[in-house]
């Protein structure tokens, strides 16, 4: 049984306009209270983001939802994220039968999550270190997913997707960002926008520079 928290959630979403079941499905299954510090866990079911510590945040529900719906995870893709944080959107794509790689720069927050991680039985593969430069020895990827807000597209990145792959990535300023979808095809890339998105720094030789 879900409580009725979760389930109005859902539900906002979909009036948000998410449609893919399977996606509203995975994150009623995840317990998003348990990928943050118990100071904040009451309000695991609204629809906001939250901090995690180490000036991070947990993304908003909506914006999970959103990014995990513009990604087409297929059972068995494998995904690379940057951005661990809390490791919840890693639990949602590994929910969607993602075989999940994720780096994370902070290694507080590393630590905290490879910890967490091992309480379930999830698909996912953790790494510290400069997500901007991609996991090589695993590459290429079916899907990439960037959860911190970046001033361009990493180069890297793209290279380590496969042809026919795609990719999700907020770009823009520090004050706001772009979703930008990217279909890598023969033919070269495809490139979506939508607006209205908000993320932390992402950080790294091909994002912005550590102030
Ligand atoms: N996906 C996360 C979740 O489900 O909780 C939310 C991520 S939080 C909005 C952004 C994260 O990106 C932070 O934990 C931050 O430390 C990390 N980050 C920023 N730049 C990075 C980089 N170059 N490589 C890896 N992680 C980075």
């Amino acid at each position: 049984m879900h409580s009725g928290v979760k389930l109005e959630l859902i539900d906002e979403l979909r009036e948000q306009g998410i449609t893919d079941e399977r996606v509203l499905n995975a994150m009623l299954k995840v317990p998003r209270e348990e990928f943050m510090p118990e100071s904040v866990r009451s309000h695991a079911y609204e629809n906001v983001a939250l901090p995690i510590g180490f000036g991070q945040t947990i993304s908003q529900p909506y914006t999970v939802a959103f990014m995990t719906q513009a990604l087409n995870v297929q059972p068995g893709d494998k995904i690379l994220e940057i951005g661990t944080g809390s490791g919840y959107q890693a639990a949602v794509l590994a929910e969607l039968g993602g075989e999940v790689y994720t780096i994370e720069r902070s290694l507080d927050l590393y630590n905290r999550t490879f910890k967490l991680l091992d309480k379930f039985d999830y698909k996912i593969r953790m790494k510290y270190g400069d997500g901007t430069l991609g996991w090589k020895d695993e590459s290429p990827f079916d899907k990439i997913i960037v959860t911190a807000g970046s001033p361009k597209i990493p180069r890297t990145l793209v290279e380590q997707l496969k042809t026919g792959g795609r990719m999700v990535i907020p770009v823009g300023d520090k004050s706001g960002q772009k979703m930008i979808v990217i279909d890598k095809t023969e033919e070269g890339e495809k490139i979506y926008e939508y607006s209205g998105f908000r993320f932390v720094p992402l950080i790294g030789r091909e994002g912005w520079n550590e102030e």
